[in-house]
């Protein structure tokens, strides 16, 4: 019987999650077994052209990392979702924009003038810029637009289901996997992860206290936090409570705080603005001046609580620039 065909490709991306294939282990032996790959740029040598010489919905499954900033990636995700029955956002910049959504606070021009000009170790005398066409003597070169906002992938083109994570963990991904082979999934928009908020099967939930309230902000690169207590109780900032639970809380386990890469429980629509407001809640101090020193404390405030999920977030980039 002739297997089906999978696709995995990367838009704007680490890498990390093609690396998550690999943390698959023995597992991969699996998966290799089960499915034929027919686009995997990381790790085998298609081309384009395969993908598009295959008949509609060919493909039985891209899953497709990285968030969307280029024409390329556009043009990319269009194609895999005309080939493909399913698609699979996987991973938190496809998901939800992730850290290269970041570049939603700024634009091409001024990421251009940092990257190509006003960096100290660049010399760009003449201000020379990527161009989308070059001519030269061996013929016209080209390189894909790059947008001025970056998008999810659900914003660029339909998407079944949602892998989350940075990266998705193995365990998830098996079972995602699986879930696919056995055509054994959850409703088409489903996050294919817990719904719970991770505080809740988080083992240090238990000590905080009936009612938080902190005084100040630490950073967790100037304390050493207490592998047993709660970080928001102790005023280190955990974004836990607006994110969604399955990771296997392996930043907490390694005492550092969630940074919020799986992305907000189905009722949440912003979950930065979600944990700001919980976070005003268990302010403890009632002078101004106090509490603007401690909004001040927070030395990257949009990097923090949108860390993941800026390009989802409903104001989803700086405005005027
Ligand atoms: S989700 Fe994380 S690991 Fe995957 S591409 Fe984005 S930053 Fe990299
Ligand atoms: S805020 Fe963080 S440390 Fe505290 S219970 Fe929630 S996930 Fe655990």
């Amino acid at each position: 019987m002739a297997k089906p065909l999978v696709a995995f490709y990367w838009c704007a991306s680490c890498g990390g999650c093609e690396e998550s294939v690999v943390d698959l282990a023995e597992d991969i032996l699996k998966v290799v077994d089960a499915v034929e790959f027919r686009l995997f740029p990381v790790a085998m040598d298609f081309k384009y052209s395969d993908v598009e010489a295959l008949p509609d919905k060919g493909l039985a499954v891209s899953f497709i990392n990285g968030a969307i900033r280029t024409e390329e990636q556009k043009r990319l995700a269009e194609l895999l979702r005309k080939k493909s029955q399913l698609v699979v956002a996987y991973g938190a910049c496809a998901h939800l924009g992730g850290i290269p959504g970041l570049a939603n606070v700024t634009n091409r021009k001024e990421i251009f003038e940092t990257a190509y000009k006003n960096t100290p170790s660049t010399a760009n005398p003449k201000g020379i810029y990527p161009q989308t066409a070059t001519e030269t003597k061996y013929g016209k070169l080209t390189l894909p637009e790059i947008f001025d906002t970056v998008h999810t992938l659900d914003q660029t083109i339909d998407v079944d289901y949602y892998l989350p994570g940075c990266a998705p963990p193995p365990d998830l991904v098996m079972k995602a996997i699986l879930a696919i082979l056995e055509g054994n999934l959850p409703a088409k928009g489903s996050v294919l992860t817990s719904d719970k908020a991770l505080c809740e099967t988080c083992e240090r939930n238990k000590s905080k206290p009936d009612k938080l309230a902190i005084k100040d902000i630490k950073r967790i690169s100037h304390v050493i936090a207490d592998p047993e207590k709660c970080f928001l109780a102790e005023g280190i900032i955990c974004l836990g409570p607006a994110t969604r639970g399955g990771c296997g809380e392996r930043c907490i386990n390694a005492n550092m705080p969630c940074r919020g890469c799986f992305g907000p429980t189905r009722e949440v629509k912003d979950m930065g603005a979600r944990f700001l407001s919980g976070l005003a809640s268990i302010i403890d101090v009632d002078d101004e001046a106090e509490v603007e020193k401690i909004a001040q404390s927070v030395i990257d405030p949009i990097g923090l609580f949108y860390m993941y999920s800026l390009p989802s977030s409903i104001i989803n980039r700086k405005q005027g620039v």
